[in-house]
């Protein structure tokens, strides 16, 4: 029986992760649910999940939630804060951690998960991108196990050998990854439309329901780059290593190429509980509720190189890998700070990658020291990034 904490329980991945364990009530039990502020949401859960421990990132919805769950006999314990959801990771006797937050507000709980030595579930790539190599540093460490949930580090995953992790991926006769992308909403749309979209079309996924704050990434992108540093990382992969094609049927999830020439791909209907009950379950197979892959259906498999023009956060983010250091962190910094300004209608879309460049050249890239150093630079970027809105960055 596994002991499971769900971090951004009330979220898609969450919420996803949730039904598989459903599913499976001789294998996993919830321990410790957490979310931001959505109270009603959270109550629902821990009635139907009944979790020892519930944590509200703001304090306020903790002690809303207190009120409502009372503290009867059932009723979880709950805490609030960073504080708690930290001390929920660190103290408690789950296992396995599901890292389903969404961006840098991931990374401490994240970082508690792996120090505890747990089986780490990584939806949060915001928390790789951060502080990536401190991230692996303290999971080599602790003895965890980190497994991707984002269907395409899951897809590579399960093509590589089981021996990548020792003979590294060149040594298995890897010579490529191709990471498919769908291109989100906009992949065809006239791009001097594209400064006039509002958060309703870039929030409408074609194939996948996400949460607002990737579905923008996807329609900028940007998602990709993220996805492309968090393979670098979690691989070993060198970047020239790492090639993106548009695949809009989003029905293969990612390729790794071999030596040989042979081509390996994970395929299956874009639901995430597939890589969900991968991970959950690795090494074996268990049901997840996803319908059978029918191609007949499927029909045509399409691919296509991605437009460096209509998708500039892309190359931003590669640039960033390259450079390294504290680059990345800076670039997801004022992405985060960039797209919320965009869902709130105070930046244009096309606005986005203007305040990514121009942040990443206000804030120099510096060697990564400490988790300290990376917080007060991730800090210093959002800071930039506003300011840059602030003079009026509409596109
Ligand atoms: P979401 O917005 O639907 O859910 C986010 C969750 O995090 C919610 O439970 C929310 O309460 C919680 N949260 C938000 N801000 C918080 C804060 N400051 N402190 C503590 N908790 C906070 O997001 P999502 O789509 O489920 O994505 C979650 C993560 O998974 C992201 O990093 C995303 O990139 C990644 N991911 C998502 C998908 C997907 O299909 N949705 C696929 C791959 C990867
Ligand atoms: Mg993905």
């Amino acid at each position: 029986m596994r002991e499971v904490i769900v971090l951004g329980a009330t979220g898609s991945i969450g919420t996803s992760v949730l039904d598989v364990v459903d599913r499976h009530p001789a294998r996993f039990r919830v321990h410790t649910l957490t979310a931001s502020r959505n109270v009603e949401a959270m109550a629902a859960l821990c009635r139907h999940h009944r979790p020892e421990v519930a944590v509200m990132a703001d304090p306020k919805a903790a002690r809303a939630l207190s009120r409502l769950l009372g503290d009867g006999p059932g009723a979880p314990a709950v805490r609030a804060g960073e504080a708690g959801l930290v001390a929920a990771v660190r103290d408690g006797p789950a296992d396995t951690v599901v890292s389903a937050i969404v961006g840098a507000a991931g990374l401490a709980s994240t970082m508690a998960a792996v120090e505890r030595g747990c089986r780490v579930l990584l939806a949060n790539k915001e928390s790789l991108v951060v502080a990536g190599p401190l991230l692996l540093e303290a999971a080599r460490r602790g003895g965890a196990e980190l497994l991707p949930v984002d269907s395409e580090h899951n897809a590579i995953y399960q093509c590589l050998p089981p021996s990548y992790g020792r003979d590294g991926v060149t040594g298995s006769g890897v010579r490529r990854v191709l990471l498919t992308a769908s291109g989100g909403p906009f992949r065809t749309r006239a791009p001097e439309s594209l400064s006039r979209v509002t958060p309703e079309e870039a929030c409408a996924h074609p194939n996948w329901d996400m949460g607002r704050k990737i579905s923008v990434d996807s329609a900028t992108m940007m998602n990709k780059g993220l996805e492309y540093i968090e393979a670098c990382l979690l691989f070993g992969l060198e970047p020239s290593a790492v090639e993106v094609v548009i695949h809009p049927q989003s029905v293969v999830h990612s390729l790794v190429e071999y030596v040989d020439g042979s081509v390996l791909a994970q395929l299956g209907n874009p639901d995430m509980r597939t890589p969900i009950a991968h991970a959950l379950a690795a090494p074996e197979r268990i049901a997840a509720g996803v319908a059978p892959l029918d191609l007949f259906a499927v029909a045509r498999l399409e691919f296509e190189r991605p437009d460096p023009a209509r998708f500039p956060c892309l190359g931003l983010a590669v640039a960033a890998l390259r450079e390294g250091g504290t680059a990345p962190a800076v670039l997801n910094a004022a992405n985060e700070v960039a797209v919320a300004a965009f869902l709130s209608h105070r930046l244009g879309f096309m606005a986005i990658a203007d305040v990514v460049e121009s942040t990443l050249a206000a804030v120099p890239s510096e060697p990564v020291t400490s988790l300290e150093q990376v917080m007060a630079t991730d800090a210093r970027a959002r800071c930039a990034a506003e300011a840059t809105i602030g003079r009026g960055g509409r596109r």
